[in-house]
């Protein structure tokens, strides 16, 4: 039985929907940015918290867990700002509560959700596994922390691990029935839909003066079944023990600007945006692109949908969103 924690969250939820069609599952989530209703039936649910160490230790008395996949996290760059005390503890204090739960039930396989503020300003193009890692914000620095955790419990505890560092997830199920829902929604592509749909009266863009083509910011975005599919192939992995301490970027190599998006959200829905250009936002590098050829050549993984794609099963999501 694989253990989701944070299953009910945007990326946790796409993730269990694929891994049910081959693994019994246990999602554990406090509900507290996720939504009961996204998790698949066929997956059991547990309401707890990973920073009560009784909700834990309960999960792993009752259930046979073979691997823990990690989605439990903040990850908003602004909030953590903000309150770093509330990305710490959340984000590296409750991880460790469960690597120590794991470590007692003897439970040493681990997906982590990391991410690509880990590299904070990157000074190359194309961002590999082995460019620096030098975060610019707690949210950055919470989940590197967790990466650094995980390196010394492999050499203590022989630990295996794969560390999945997402670029810019979007995209929703193709069935439509879940998808991003974020309160408050701060990403580009829903932010952009919502416009259209005449939920908000207009789009932001943060900054037109950045050293880009067009002036706005470059981010790779990746569909959130592409990222699900590369879950379930990096614990393949270890459970057949083909890997045992890993990083992987999860992009596309592809980079779009912010315009770009909007654009593109126009020709998939025949919709006209209503954009006004606003300051900078702090802390956004000006161009974030993985390189994703590490993952492609080892595990056979590589994004299968554009940015079309992405934005059109977005928008099939935010027309009949659900939750
Ligand atoms: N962005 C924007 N207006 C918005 C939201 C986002 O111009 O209302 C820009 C943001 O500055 C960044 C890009 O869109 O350059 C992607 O931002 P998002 O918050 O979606 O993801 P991030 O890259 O911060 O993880």
């Amino acid at each position: 039985m694989i253990l989701v924690v944070g299953g009910a969250g945007y990326i946790g939820s796409h993730v269990v929907k694929e891994l049910v069609e081959t693994e019994e599952v246990v999602v554990l989530d406090n509900l507290s940015t996720g939504h009961r209703e996204a998790v698949d039936s066929r997956a059991i649910f547990v309401k707890g918290d990973l920073g009560n160490v009784d909700d834990v230790l309960m999960v792993f008395r009752s259930y046979p867990i073979k691997a823990v996949m990690h989605f439990a996290a903040y990850s908003l760059v602004g909030e953590s700002v903000m309150d770093p005390l509330k990305y710490y503890q959340n984000n590296v204090a409750s991880t460790i509560t469960l690597l120590k739960v794991m470590m007692k039930f003897k439970v040493k396989k681990f997906i982590f959700s990391s991410t690509a503020a880990t590299y904070g300003i990157p000074d190359v193009k194309l961002i590999d596994e082995t460019s620096a890692t030098t975060p610019i914000n707690p949210y950055g620095r919470s989940k590197l922390m967790v990466e650094q955790i995980l390196g010394d419990l492999a050499a203590s505890d022989g630990l295996k691990y794969v560390v999945l560092r997402y670029f810019n997830a979007a995209g929703a199920h193709a069935s439509a029935r879940i998808g991003e829902s974020h309160d408050p929604e701060t990403h580009l592509i829903p932010i952009v839909l919502q416009q259209l749909l005449g939920k908000r009266e207009k789009i932001s863009v943060f900054g037109a003066d950045y050293d880009t083509p067009d002036g706005t910011c470059i981010r790779d975005y990746i569909h959130v079944t592409d990222l699900a599919h590369a879950h379930i192939l990096a614990l393949q992995a270890l459970v057949a023990g083909k890997k045992s301490t890993e990083v992987y970027n999860l992009g596309n190599g592809h980079g779009y600007s912010v315009k770009e998006v909007i654009e593109t959200c126009e020709k998939v829905t025949g919709v006209k945006a209503n954009v006004e250009i606003a300051d900078r936002r702090a802390g956004d590098p000006a161009r974030l692109v993985a390189s994703a050829d590490k993952i492609f050549s080892e595990l056979g993984w590589k994004a299968e949908r554009n940015l079309e794609k992405i934005i059109a099963d977005a928008w099939k999501w935010h027309r009949n969103q659900e939750y």
